[in-house]
């Protein structure tokens, strides 16, 4: 095979603060299908997931629970694309499949190190990537699995208009929950309320978020579903209910800092009140992932979950899009098309 045209965004400097597109250079080599260890494979990216973990991963060294990606290498990135060479027999040439990628036209995956997942079938790479996409099924595992809300009791979710956020608070009506959302600013709010069928939204950029958590909330939270942490999580905690559940799905507030951001304060009442507080990620129920899509699959068939995405096209798109995420501007899950 002739040598490919491989686009790449490259890390120029680690972001303070939220992310720029000034953070990322463009560059092109020349890609030749490399002789394949057992377990790798050569990916043809088509779709990026821009996922707010990113952002972690744009930091020095020093975290230990997350990758860091060095200054001049290609953005790790989670993507869909096509299997095009292969050493893994799962994953064939030809096979549709969402990874752990990079921000480049083509990868070599290494399967044993980096998470590569089927693509449900007959789905578009749009449809595969959000509304049966990693976020998505980050929602259905960790609300129904840690969360586990019953009949009647109140589940909160915070960025409850994004990706992740939209889908569980949407399960937690299905399930026969009341659905809050916490959200930033009238239209996202609406949207929760009257296309996704939610009892309740609330605004975090106005007003007290404990007072309006209580307000919305005169039992107490029985599931927080938290993708925000810092402050959302302490208002959360504040405003629990006896055995409670709180799910960690992630702090996107402290994503741009450069410290850890603090825990909530007053732990004794997660004891007087006999509250959970768990975290937990996607990969902990790989397991499982085909009863996920099933049920997704078929919420979305019936009309019992809306999903929206903000697909951006073309590969020069990605660096200008990212910090969407981190201002809010994204209205739905976040991707860029290749082409
Ligand atoms: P998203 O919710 O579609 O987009 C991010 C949203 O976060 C923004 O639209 C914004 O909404 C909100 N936000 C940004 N900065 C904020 C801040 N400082 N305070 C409050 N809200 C803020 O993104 P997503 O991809 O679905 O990710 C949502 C969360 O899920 C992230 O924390 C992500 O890390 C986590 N996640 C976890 C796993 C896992 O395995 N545990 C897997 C996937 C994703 P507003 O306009 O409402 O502020």
């Amino acid at each position: 095979m002739d040598s490919l045209r491989n686009r790449q965004w490259l890390l120029a400097n680690r972001p303070v603060g939220s992310p720029r597109a000034t953070d990322f250079v463009s560059a092109e080599t020349s890609f030749e299908l490399p002789a394949l260890l057992p377990g790798q494979v050569v990916l043809k990216n088509s779709i990026f997931l821009l996922a707010p973990t990113i952002r972690n991963w744009l930091d020095a060294p020093g975290n230990n629970f997350y990758p860091s990606i060095a200054l001049g290498d290609p953005v790790l990135s989670p993507s869909g694309g096509t299997v095009i060479a292969s050493a893994d027999p799962r994953f064939p040439v030809g096979a549709r499949v969402s990874a752990i990628s990079t921000w480049q036209d083509y990868e070599v995956v290494d399967t044993r190190e980096r998470n590569v997942r089927p693509m449900p079938p007959g789905v578009t790479d749009v449809e595969a990537m959000g509304p049966l996409g990693m976020n998505a099924l980050t929602a259905y595992f960790g609300l129904l699995r840690i969360g586990r809300p019953r009949v009647g009791e109140t589940v909160v979710v915070s960025a409850a208009a994004g990706s992740a956020g939209s889908t569980a608070a949407q399960i937690a009506k299905i399930m026969g929950a009341r659905s809050v959302g916490i959200a930033g600013g009238p239209a996202k709010c609406a949207w929760l309320v009257s296309e996704c069928g939610l009892d309740a939204a609330i605004d975090y950029k106005t007003g007290n978020l404990r007072d309006q958590l209580e307000k919305a909330c005169p039992a107490g939270i029985d599931v927080f579903f938290d993708n925000v942490g810092g402050d959302t999580l302490q208002a959360a905690v504040d405003t629990m209910a006896r055995f409670g559940r709180i799910v960690l799905c992630g702090q996107i507030s402290g994503y741009t800092d450069s410290v850890p951001i603090p825990g909530p304060e007053n732990m004794m009442r997660l004891i007087y009140g006999g509250i959970t507080m768990q975290g937990f990620l996607l990969e902990h129920f790989e397991d499982d992932l085909a009863e996920g899509w099933h049920h997704l699959q078929s919420w979305l068939r019936n009309g019992s979950i809306v999903h929206r995405e903000d697909v951006r096209a073309g590969f020069a798109a990605i660096p200008e899009s990212f910090p969407a995420l981190f201002d809010g501007t994204n209205a739905g899950t976040l991707m860029v098309t290749a082409d």
